[in-house]
């Protein structure tokens, strides 16, 4: 079969599809039916943060899958109590609450549903070049205009600030705000980190006014930046944690944590998923979530971002294309003078995948688990291709 042919007749389209079938992933390489392996530095949109194909985590979808799959959460599941008790006790204190579910823009979709009833406020404050995902709560908090125009009218109430712009936080967020949510590093956005001037002002504006912050954390948690949670680096205590991505290490599964408060203010029923919760996911993301633990990986993370970071910067002052890299742990952005698109697709035929974020930037995600000769390997194809 020509995969891509066979795919092509009934996809919508919707996707730019690069010209390779995928058929095989084992740690931080990607296979085609061919065979040819790829270095990947996606980890899938950053869901592989454990490394393809992970053992521990196939192990437990396949043992779980023997046991139970379908359970809502009208039942109590003992898989699903271990999960949500892991979560709890990784993230920020007072986050004790979990809404389970299966993708990152559900999790936004919660969050934002669960700020209106328990603030009984609907303005909603995020920022620009911000991605929170697509459906159209979400989209309406994301900032790209290619995403959204075909889409309008979007949930009305939602207001854009400049990203990293502290005053007009202090000026934009009010007591009719039920509110902000924000990226500690925005990724699709071009790589960008949050000032700590930003996250405080943020952080004490909520504070004031009553709004509530929600950190958006599907790309930055599960250790891509070197901390378990971006807003580790900052000190910041959110009121609302959307995480999904790594969290299940390509298993679909979601979370949005709340504070016991916000949970005693939402009505029974308001809000639900049928999936959502369901053991299989759960299983999937315990076991990712252990072995990221055991293998020590947060550290690792910024270990090796270091690293990366190091040779990315020697590399700039040698190649004239590079504007700046940035970056947290293993969360990278290589800004260029000029269009990042062909150098991405020299970097494929080089048999290295990398991402886009925004036009002129390349986003280095590797899975977590990469190796060191592996990433001297990245830099050198780098080196090539720049
Ligand atoms: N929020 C952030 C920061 C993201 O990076 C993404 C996806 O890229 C989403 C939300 C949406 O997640 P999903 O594609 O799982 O709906």
């Amino acid at each position: 079969m020509d995969i891509k042919k066979a795919e092509d007749v009934f996809t919508t389209g919707i996707y730019s599809k690069k010209p390779v079938a995928i058929v095989k992933g084992k740690g931080s390489y990607m296979y085609d039916e061919k065979g040819k392996k790829y270095l990947d530095c996606t980890a899938a949109y950053g869901t592989a943060n454990m490394g393809h194909s992970n053992p521990e985590v196939a192990k437990a979808i396949c043992a779980q899958s023997k046991k139970i799959i379908a359970c809502n959460e009208i039942w109590h599941n003992d898989m699903r109590a271990k999960l949500m008790g892991k979560l709890v006790k990784l993230a920020p204190k007072k986050l004790n609450k979990v809404f389970l579910c299966n993708s990152g823009t559900e999790a936004v979709e919660a969050a934002l549903k669960f700020a209106r009833v328990a603030t009984k406020r609907t303005g909603l404050v995020a920022a620009e070049m911000g991605f929170h995902g697509r459906t159209m709560g979400a989209l309406s908090a994301t900032w790209k205009k290619e995403y959204r125009e075909y889409f309008e009218p979007l949930v009305p109430g939602v207001e854009h600030i400049p990203f990293n712009d502290a005053i007009a936080l202090d000026e934009k967020i009010t007591d009719k705000t039920a509110a902000l949510i924000i990226e500690i590093v925005q990724g699709e956005g071009g790589v960008r980190v949050a000032s700590k001037e930003f996250l405080e002002t943020a952080q004490r504006v909520c504070n004031e006014t009553g709004a509530l912050l929600i950190v958006d954390e599907i790309q930055t948690g599960f250790g891509r930046t070197g901390k378990m949670f971006a807003l580790e680096h900052f000190g910041i205590e959110p009121d609302i944690l959307c995480l999904a991505k790594s969290m299940g290490n390509g298993f679909p599964v979601g979370a949005t944590l709340i504070k016991e408060g916000i949970a005693k203010e939402l009505p029974k029923a308001s809000h639900g998923s049928t999936f959502g919760g369901n053991p299989l996911a759960c299983a999937a993301s315990l076991a990712a979530i252990n072995f990221l633990e055991k293998k020590k990986l947060v550290k690792a993370a910024e270990k090796k971002g270091k690293m990366l970071m190091a040779g990315l910067e020697k590399l700039a002052k040698e190649k004239k294309v590079i504007k700046e890299v940035r970056g947290l742990g293993l969360m990278v952005g290589i800004e260029l003078y000029g269009k990042a698109e062909p150098y991405i697709e020299k970097l494929m035929k080089e048999g290295l995948f990398v991402l886009q974020a925004g036009p002129e930037v390349i986003r280095l995600l590797p899975p977590l688990t990469i190796g060191e000769a592996e990433l001297k390997t990245v830099l050198k194809k780098l080196e090539k291709v720049l």
